[in-house]
């Protein structure tokens, strides 16, 4: 049995935690808030909840996998949903099309529709040349335990096309500038400019048609709570408000932390769910830490989008799980699913329905968000009834981690990152900053793979 630290109490860490504690290693779980959930712990404001980071898991296989393997099924505790159609496109032209998932031929006709006979095709062609990517990706880099590193290798990165930009590939595939927009605009709210995101994270689109988008209803914070009872079932030691502050080493492996009070946990293995840009700059001593300060020093932290929650009362628009209104500045309304409202907008009670809204953008902070919506043909002004403003800075100090990820500032400063997920014998760096992409199934299956590579106690 392995004595277990693991640094940092989102999703990766107590996904983490779960499965070694269920491989019977004894784990300790530190967590510098006062609560667990870093960007998924959620917000709440006079009777409303919004999820505070991510709304929508797309590869729920990986959750299913982690509640199977450390206990009871997922189902037992969160009532994932999947939600058809996801996303509405608004265009400046005036264009929309409702997005499903899950369906080749679904996509065809609501495309065909909405934005034009022919665009369904096109569309259609563009996701069918990702199969082989995600295919690619998952044997290279997803299933391979030390498969993150894998992507500092040459072979891999020739496999995977790794110099073709996003952007020459949508101008090479898609003549239709709507499309286009359809497949960059995640990754421009994500703060990444197309021109430097590698052509194969355009994979995510495939990903979305076939395994769709899911949602918990009244928030992602449920999984968090179902993560928090499978702490206690697993007697994982969770200790809130106490940061670590120092990995300690010994002949050359991890020994375990040291925390700001000055109290040390002795450890065989220490699991950082962390920004490695802290493990590397300030918690490893100098010596060990080089390789690493050097690759870190070119990453730069995406500056997470303009956040708004708004609490409105009444009947307002319905609108799927997430509206994206493409234009200047792009504008993204995402709908908390709440299971006793209507289509109507009514409650089951017939009392007024409450929605929940999370608004983000890119706009800078002058942008007044509700009269933006407004002129866009969304004008809840006088449904408001509660309102939460975050800004860029307020989002990165909550988690003290680049929950959005890093940006893609040239593929040699990614593949060089990935490389450094074990670092030193006993260290392990996991979690949406280790990931091509910053989202809750990646930070999850970072998990997965440290408890392959310490096995059973
Ligand atoms: C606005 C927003 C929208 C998003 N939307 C989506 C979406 O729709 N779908 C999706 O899949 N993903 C989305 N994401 C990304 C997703 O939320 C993240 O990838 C995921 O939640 C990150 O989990 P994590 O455990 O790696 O890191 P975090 O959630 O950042 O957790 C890190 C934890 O470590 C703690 N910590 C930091 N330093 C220390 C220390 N020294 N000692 C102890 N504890 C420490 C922090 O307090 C924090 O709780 C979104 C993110 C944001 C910000």
């Amino acid at each position: 049995m392995a004595e277990v630290v693991v640094v940092g109490g989102g999703v990766a860490g107590l996904a983490a935690a779960a499965r070694l504690s269920k491989l019977r290693h004894r784990v300790t779980l530190i967590e510098r808030n006062p609560t667990i959930g870093g960007a998924l712990r959620g917000i709440e404001r006079d009777g409303f909840s919004w999820d505070s980071g991510a709304a929508m898991v797309a590869l729920p296989a990986i959750l299913r996998d982690l509640f199977r393997k450390s206990g009871r099924p997922l189902e037992t505790y969160v009532d994932l949903r999947l939600i058809n159609p996801a996303r509405r496109h608004v265009f400046p032209d005036g264009s929309a099309v409702d997005l499903p998932t899950g369906s080749r031929g679904d996509q065809i006709t609501a495309l065909d529709a909405g934005l034009g006979q022919g665009t369904g095709l096109q569309w259609a062609a563009y996701v069918d040349q990702q199969a082989e990517q995600w295919h690619l990706l998952r044997n290279l880099v997803l299933d391979d335990p030390q498969g993150s590193s894998n992507l500092a290798s040459r072979d891999v990165a020739r496999l995977l096309h790794i110099r073709t930009s996003l952007a020459r590939q949508l101008s090479r595939s898609l003549p239709d500038e709507r499309l286009r927009r359809i497949a960059s605009s995640g990754f421009e709210l994500a703060g990444s400019s197309p021109a430097r995101v590698p052509a194969y994270l355009a994979v995510e689109s495939y990903v979305e048609r076939s395994f769709g988008l899911w949602q918990a209803p009244g928030g992602m914070a449920a999984l968090i709570s179902a993560l928090a009872l499978r702490m206690a079932e697993r007697a994982v030691d969770v200790r809130c408000t106490e940061t670590v502050t120092a990995i300690l080493t010994s002949a050359g492996a991890v020994a375990g932390v040291e925390l700001s009070e000055g109290e040390t946990i002795t450890a065989d293995v220490v699991v950082c769910a962390i920004d490695p840009r802290v493990v590397f700059g300030q918690l490893l001593p100098r010596s060990v830490a080089r390789n690493g300060r050097r690759a870190f020093r070119a990453a730069v932290a995406v500056t997470p989008p303009n956040i708004t929650h708004v609490g409105l009362s009444g009947v307002v628009p319905p609108l799927p799980a997430e509206t994206v209104l493409h234009g200047d500045p792009l504008l993204v309304i995402r709908q908390q699913l709440e299971p006793s409202i209507d289509a109507t907008g009514e409650t089951a009670a017939g009392l007024p329905a409450r929605s929940a809204w999370t608004i983000l953008h890119r706009g800078g902070d002058d942008v007044d968000v509700l009269e933006a919506l407004a002129t866009r043909g969304i004008d809840v002004r006088s449904r408001l009834v509660a309102r939460v403003d975050r800004r860029p800075g307020d989002i990165a100090t909550e988690t003290a981690t680049p929950s959005y990820g890093f940006e893609w500032n040239g593929r040699r400063v990614a593949a060089r990152r990935a490389g450094l997920a074990n670092p030193l014998p006993g260290l392990h760096l996991i979690g949406a900053s280790m990931y091509p992409v910053s989202a809750i199934h990646y930070a999850a299956w970072s998990a997965a793979h440290v408890a392959q590579l310490l096995g059973k106690a």
